[in-house]
């Protein structure tokens, strides 16, 4: 079959590898009907993320339709058309029985590794290195998918494949972000990065009834797309003097009610920190740039919430503890407990509340792959979100 594989730091190739089979009684082999890349893609397409190995198979968003399922698997059969979501959970263990399926303890057989840094480690992820557990991707024409009865959600017919495609990643994530501001009436909320994952995040803190929202990015067309889908306020950080200042401003002083950093370790920034964390990061000195993550524990009111759906990996540098503390800030972080949102979120795209297509400006087949990682990263030809058919 074909498949986008990782080459070296800025290069990924379509080659032809082996089908993926069966390899245990509870796979199931997903034909893959649609895939996108996304923002945590780029950290390994960048070279950020350590253990990606030539050949390796790209992607973690994807959806198509059941062809095979092992032995042991009830819940699916061949022909059903299924999204997968990012984190491969065992559904039994005890962090999957308390719902916090990007925490499983049973699926990374690599855990090892990711126990060294973090003294414990998380769920596997589909396509996301050998730290993340080596298992192949969905930028494919194949999948296997383990632990096939746990996560896979069947979709009616009646949505399109673009309608439901980021029920597996992204508008989860963005979900989940706004919901760990604990959204009152009246609140603020300001959203760093108005990428696929902070769209979601300015939507959904729409949908949990947030007063108003104020997106920050640099992109005319993505503040734009912010602007009319989800009635966003909007800061161009690169146009006003400090990003602190203009939020203290629009909030009457007080500061926002919660922050959510929607960018992640690869923030851009001109300012003094940014810098510094441009030249560490490059001499590896550092994983992350954390910018953003500054900015918000920075402009957040007191006793206010920090939301990280932005991905960081490391050792973070010049963070304002201080500040967090002194303000009494509530932290909240982590990749997304996907499986959790999949039936509810489903349930408001068929209710009509929401399109999440709104987000894709380039479809593209898994042919054109080397050719749209660049354009997604580097934010050409005004790309927001990339979606890939097999061909
Ligand atoms: P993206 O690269 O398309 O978007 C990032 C946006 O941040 C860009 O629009 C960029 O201009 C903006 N940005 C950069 N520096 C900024 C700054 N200083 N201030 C304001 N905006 C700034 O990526 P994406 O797909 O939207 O993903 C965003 C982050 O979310 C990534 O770190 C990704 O890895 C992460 N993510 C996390 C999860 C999770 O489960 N927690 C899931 C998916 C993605
Ligand atoms: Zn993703």
């Amino acid at each position: 079959m074909k498949a986008v594989c990782f080459w070296r730091k800025n290069e990924v190739r379509v080659v032809d590898v082996p089908d993926p089979k069966i390899l245990n009684p509870h796979d199931a082999i997903v034909r893959v009907t649609l895939t996108a890349i996304c923002g945590s893609d780029l950290h390994l397409y960048d070279g950020y993320v350590p253990t990606m190995m030539k050949g390796d198979i790209l992607g973690h968003e994807f959806m198509g339709e059941v062809v095979e399922v092992g032995s042991e698997v009830r819940t699916l059969k061949p022909g059903d058309r299924v999204i997968v979501p990012f984190p491969i959970a065992c559904g039994r263990c005890f962090y999957c029985q308390q719902q916090l399926w990007s925490l499983c303890d049973n699926t990374n057989p690599n855990a090892w590794m990711v126990e060294a840094m973090y003294g414990f480690s998380g769920a596997a992820l589909f396509g996301y290195s050998h730290l993340y557990g080596g298992y192949a991707g969905g930028q494919a024409e194949y999948v296997r998918v383990p632990f096939a009865d746990v996560s896979p959600l069947k979709i009616p017919d009646g949505l399109s494949d673009e309608q439901v495609l980021f029920l597996t990643d992204i508008f989860p994530t963005g979900y989940m972000a706004a919901e760990f501001c604990e959204i009152k009436a009246g609140d603020v909320v300001a959203v760093w990065g108005c990428g696929p994952v902070g769209q979601f995040a300015v939507k959904s803190a729409r949908l949990l009834g947030a007063d108003r929202v104020i997106a920050i990015d640099r992109f005319p067309e993505r503040l734009r797309l912010a602007r009319e889908q989800s009635e966003a306020e909007t800061i161009d950080y690169s146009e006003v003097d400090d990003v602190f200042t203009a939020l203290k401003e629009m909030t009457g002083g007080r500061g926002p009610d919660a922050c959510i950093d929607a960018v992640g370790m690869e923030a851009h920034g001109h300012t003094i920190d940014a810098l510094y964390d441009r030249v560490k990061q490059t001499m590896r000195l550092e994983m992350d740039r954390s910018h953003v993550l500054r900015q918000a524990l920075h402009c957040c009111r007191k006793g206010g919430i920090v939301s990280i759906p932005g991905v960081y990996a490391g050792f973070i540098d010049k963070v304002p503890f201080g500040a967090a503390f002194g303000k009494g800030l509530k932290l909240r972080m982590g990749q997304c407990h996907v499986q959790r949102y999949t039936r509810p979120l489903l349930d408001r795209i068929e209710r009509g509340e929401i399109d999440p297509s709104f987000v894709i400006t380039h479809r593209v087949t898994l042919d054109d792959a080397p050719e749209m990682y660049p354009v997604f990263r580097d934010k050409q030809d005004e790309c927001i979100k990339v979606v890939m058919r097999p061909s």
